[in-house]
């Protein structure tokens, strides 16, 4: 059957079985925006289980010592939380509040990481009271931890955040060059005071080359730390682990070229013919790349039998020499299947100069990440009841609650080839990492989304949700 909703070109999602078994139920997708509100972030962490495997199964493939860390980021569920530890994965997290939550579930200390950009006070003293490894950032930092490691008794496990010296990677913010930390180290007057068990960086982008070119970098400052008396225990690449939301790549390319061959203005395929930051027939760098090829296994798989400069040993063997375990800090690529937003049709209209929008009871926030669009077709799921006659077909805008010009949910353009009234639903597939909450607002004082966890055709409340558990 020919969906009931897709974009004018159509950027097909790949779905989990529960996906699927959801949005073919209109009656309980119903009845969970009837009790939780619109929209409702559902999750169901089965398929976490198969994207670990594929990382371990890499992992084990190369004889390497091997740890996955959620990044806690992604998505803000503490059920995220309980299947990661379930699978016997630690958790990174990037504030407070994150690390409070993490230690109050029972997650044990060892199995966290703080990575937080910024540190406060708080965060740093609670770390180091449960001696929970803190990436340092810089050595401004480090002097606030040793104010407070002063007083302390046990040292402070570290990781240092290695931003790279090679001319390959670009520029950083994010943690110090190794002659910086090797420089401040020389003249640290406390070395009882904290110890330095890890390196860490976190790149941007998906390149696998350029991870196993910092792991390199990485193993060599994990020596030099080694000759100052230090013993590195593990090095941790971060996140930035690949993944895909569609399966079909002509879909992907044909839709960049189409694109590009819009004249101005022409809002065929998007809202006042964006471009979406392309300036070619190339999928656009403003956003998350939807469909890729090679995905956690396998990239995980390139990047460890990639070679050290001579030739003479894969990364690989240079972590196993060493007896240096490697850690990753996936987000995204962890959540892939896991999420699902539905959303309650509040109206449809035309806008003044005749052109159609469908009005959501949600807004923009609720289903973005830092991407300028969320390139992946939402389902219709027909719930507006059995009184609605048969329409005709419908193509337009999703338009959200934000009282501003510009609140598009989506910024590319969708038919209804049956219609959409009012009533019927929307699910935004596979939101589970960083589209639910990594910039979601309570702008105008709407509130934010509930998440649920979806046990067959049963919901419960997440723990985040709770009264008193969340940040509100
Ligand atoms: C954001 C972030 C991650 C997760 O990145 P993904 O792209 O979701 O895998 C991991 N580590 C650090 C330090 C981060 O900032």
């Amino acid at each position: 059957m020919p969906p009931l909703m897709h974009g004018t070109l159509p950027l097909t999602a790949r779905l989990e079985p529960w996906m699927e078994n959801l949005v073919q139920d209109p009656e309980l997708c119903k009845e969970l925006l009837g009790q939780y509100g619109s929209p409702l972030n559902v999750h169901d962490y089965s398929s976490m289980s198969r994207n670990i495997t594929e990382l371990r199964d890499a992992a084990s493939g190369h004889g390497i010592d091997f740890q996955v860390y959620l990044a806690r980021k992604a998505n803000k569920t503490l059920g995220a939380i309980d299947k990661a530890v379930a699978e016997g994965c630690g958790v990174d997290v990037a504030s407070f509040h994150e690390l409070g939550q993490c230690l109050q579930r029972g997650v044990s200390p060892e199995s966290l990481i703080v990575t937080a950009a910024v540190k406060s006070r708080a965060l740093l003293k609670l770390a180091a009271d449960n001696n929970v490894v803190l990436s340092l950032d810089n050595t401004d930092e480090a002097a606030d931890l040793l104010e407070l490691a002063k007083s302390g008794g046990a040292p402070v496990p570290v990781a240092l955040r290695l931003a790279s010296s090679s001319p390959e990677i670009p520029p950083t913010r994010f943690g110090l060059a190794a002659q910086q930390w090797l420089d401040f180290f020389a003249q640290w007057d406390s070395p009882q005071a904290i110890s330095i068990v890890g390196v860490h960086f976190h790149l941007n982008g998906y390149s696998g080359g350029q991870r196993a070119l910092v792991l390199q970098e990485s193993m060599e400052f994990a020596d030099a730390l080694g000759q100052l008396g230090h013993t590195v225990e593990f090095v941790d690449m971060g996140g930035g682990i690949p993944m895909s939301y569609l399966d079909d790549s002509t879909q992907w390319t044909g839709f960049w070229e189409a694109l590009a061959d819009l004249p101005d203005g022409d809002e065929s395929l998007t809202w006042k013919s964006d471009r979406l930051g392309a300036t070619g027939p190339q999928p656009s760098n403003a956003l998350y790349p939807y469909h890729q090829q090679l995905i956690r296994g396998p990239w995980l798989d390139q990047i460890l039998a990639a070679r050290n400069p001579d030739g003479s040993r894969s990364v690989a063997q240079m972590l196993t020499e060493r007896g240096i375990q490697l850690r990753c800090e996936p987000g995204r690529s962890l959540l892939d299947g896991c999420g699902l937003t539905l959303s309650e049709v509040a109206f449809t209209k035309q806008r003044s100069d005749g052109s159609n929008l469908v009005g959501l009871h949600m807004n923009r926030t609720q289903c973005r990440s830092t991407s300028a669009d969320f390139l992946v077709d939402p389902i219709l799921v027909k719930a507006s009841g059995r009184h609605a006659p048969e329409r005709s077909p419908y193509s337009g805008f999703l338009v959200g609650a934000y009282c501003i010009e510009e609140e598009l949910i989506l910024r590319r353009r969708f038919e209804f080839p049956h219609g959409i009234s009012k009533g019927d639903i929307i699910a935004f597939p596979n939101t589970g990492g960083y589209l639910m909450h990594i910039i979601e607002s309570a702008s105008h004082q709407l509130p934010l989304a509930k998440n649920v966890i979806l046990e067959g055709r049963y919901a419960v409340l997440d723990d985040i949700d709770q009264a008193g558990a969340g940040i509100r």
